[in-house]
């Protein structure tokens, strides 16, 4: 079975603080609304790298849903990936004090094993999956918002899918 890698825009690919000179400020227009996303080409490169080491697949998992194949997707070179649907940000549903999103993640993985990049994750989240029946093995990322992803987050996903044996990569990887 294919390892994911859930992929969050906000605060993993687009940082929340100030960005470092290997980012791109970009202008998108979604429903009416400009915003701007600073973007990092080496994010795209490093995630291809590892989902083809990892045999994973990348799926978006950000309330930028389809969005994310238009605007964020070709600017990272990165090919379009599958969405899971955040719908409303229904929070008064959560239970263990999970965010709305975890909910539609563990809905959208059934017992695929998976590994989220997002800037939200925390231990509520890893309660509430790890209750949750019927879901395969799974890394939550805390990625810290202010500076977005860095290679160290990607290399702990690596060796969590080699150490697990999750990897579906190719022998010569090794
Ligand atoms: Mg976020």
């Amino acid at each position: 079975m294919k390892p994911l890698l859930l992929l969050d825009v906000d605060g993993v690919l687009n940082p929340t603080g100030r960005p470092t000179p290997d980012f791109r400020r970009y202008r998108c227009t979604v429903d009416g609304t400009a915003y701007t996303v600073h973007l990092n080409q080496r994010h795209g490169v490093r995630l291809l790298e590892l989902a083809l080491a990892a045999g994973a697949e990348l799926v978006w998992a950000t309330t930028w849903e389809h969005h994310a194949n238009d605007w964020i997707a070709p600017r990272l070179g990165l090919p379009s990936l599958p969405v899971i649907a955040m719908g409303p940000d229904d929070r008064a549903v959560s239970r263990h004090g999970e965010m709305f999103k975890t909910r539609r993640v563990a809905d959208y993985v059934g017992d695929r094993p998976f590994v989220w990049f997002d800037d939200q994750v925390y231990q509520e989240d890893e309660n509430y999956l790890r209750a949750r029946q019927g879901l395969g093995e799974f890394l939550l990322i805390h990625v810290p918002g202010e500076a977005g992803l860095t290679s160290r987050h990607l290399d702990v996903a690596r060796e969590w899918l080699t150490l697990t044996g999750l990897s579906q990569g190719r022998s010569w990887e090794k």
